[in-house]
C-alpha cells in the first residue's frame, strides 16, 4: 500500500477522532445524594429518576438535632423506601452519630455518607459551616489547617462510604477557594480517602470540588460519587457532575458502586476494629 493510499485510509479516522465530541457519560449515573425535602415525595423522586435516566439514592439526615435521631426512626425510613426503585442512604450528621445508632441498623442502609460541615473547632465552638453566625475564621490559614485536620479525621475514623460536600467553604472565604485549597491540602484529603476506601462526592448543588481537585484525586486513584444534595424540591440533572466527567475524562471505574464497594469497605472496617 502506498503512503498516499494509507493516509487516505486513516484520514477519516483521524477526522472522526477530532470532531466527535467526547460523550458526557457513557455509563449510567447514580445520584447518591437526594433528599425528600421541600415537599418532594418519594413517588415524585422516582418519577424524576426515571425521566432523567439516573438512579437515585434517597438519604435521610440522621444525627443530633436532625429528623432522625435513633434506630427506630432510621428503621422507619428504611421500611418506607424498601422495595421501591431507589437506593437507601444514611446521611450521618455531626460527629456524635456513631453513638446514636447501632451497628446493625447502620448496616441496613445501602450506603452511609457524611460531610465535614459540622464540627467542634479547636477552641471548643460548635461550628456549622453553612450558618454565618456559627463560623469563626479569625486567621484563614489556621482555619484551613484545622478544617483539613477535621476532614482527614472524619474520613479516616468514621465508617462511611462517601465523603460529601467535599472542600465546601463558608461564605466568608468562598471566593478564595482556589488559593486556600492548595495542592498540599487537597493531597491530605485525597490520601485519606484512598487509604480508607472512601469515595469523594462531586456535588452538583455547590459545584465542588474544583476540577483541579478532581484531577488530582483521579490521579491518586480515588473514587467518586455524584450527588445533588437538594435543599428544596428542585433536583436538576447532575449538570456539574456531567461537566466534570467530561472535562476530567472520568469513566465508570472511577465511580463508587455501593453493590461492590460497600462490601469491600465493610471488610476493611472489620479488620481495623
Ligand atoms: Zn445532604
Amino acid at each position: 500500500m502506498s503512503r498516499k493510499t494509507s493516509l487516505l485510509l486513516i484520514a477519516p479516522i483521524l477526522l472522526t477522532a477530532c470532531v466527535t465530541p467526547r460523550r458526557p457519560a457513557d455509563f449510567p449515573l447514580v445520584d447518591y445524594h437526594v433528599h425528600l425535602k421541600g415537599g418532594l415525595t418519594l413517588d415524585e423522586a422516582i418519577e424524576i429518576s426515571k425521566k432523567n435516566g439516573v438512579k437515585f439514592g434517597i438519604a435521610q439526615n440522621c444525627g443530633l438535632g436532625f429528623p432522625v435521631t435513633d434506630d427506630a426512626g432510621a428503621m422507619q425510613f428504611i421500611e418506607k423506601l424498601q422495595g421501591r426503585d431507589v437506593y437507601i442512604g444514611m446521611q450521618a450528621e455531626g460527629r456524635e452519630w456513631l453513638s446514636l445508632f447501632s451497628k446493625d441498623v447502620i448496616a441496613r442502609f445501602d450506603y452511609v455518607f457524611t460531610d465535614a460541615l459540622t464540627f467542634t473547632d479547636d477552641k471548643g465552638r460548635r461550628t456549622r459551616l453553612w450558618m454565618k453566625d456559627e463560623v469563626f475564621v479569625e486567621d484563614k490559614q489556621a482555619f484551613m489547617d484545622m478544617y483539613v485536620d477535621k476532614i482527614v479525621s472524619i474520613i479516616s475514623n468514621e465508617p462511611i462510604d462517601i465523603f460529601v460536600n467535599p472542600t465546601f467553604l463558608p461564605e466568608c472565604i468562598q471566593n478564595e477557594y482556589d488559593d486556600l485549597w492548595t495542592e498540599q491540602r487537597m493531597a491530605r484529603i485525597i490520601d485519606a480517602a484512598v487509604k480508607s476506601g472512601v469515595a469523594i462526592e462531586i456535588n452538583a448543588r455547590y459545584q465542588i470540588p474544583s476540577k483541579a481537585f478532581i484531577l488530582q484525586a483521579k490521579k491518586a486513584g480515588a473514587k467518586f460519587a455524584c450527588g445533588t444534595n437538594n435543599g428544596e424540591k428542585e433536583l436538576g440533572n447532575l449538570e456539574y457532575c456531567r461537566k466534570m466527567i467530561k472535562e476530567c475524562s472520568l469513566a465508570k471505574k472511577d465511580f463508587f458502586d455501593h453493590n461492590k464497594d460497600r462490601k469491600k469497605h465493610a471488610q476493611r472496617q472489620n479488620q481495623i476494629r
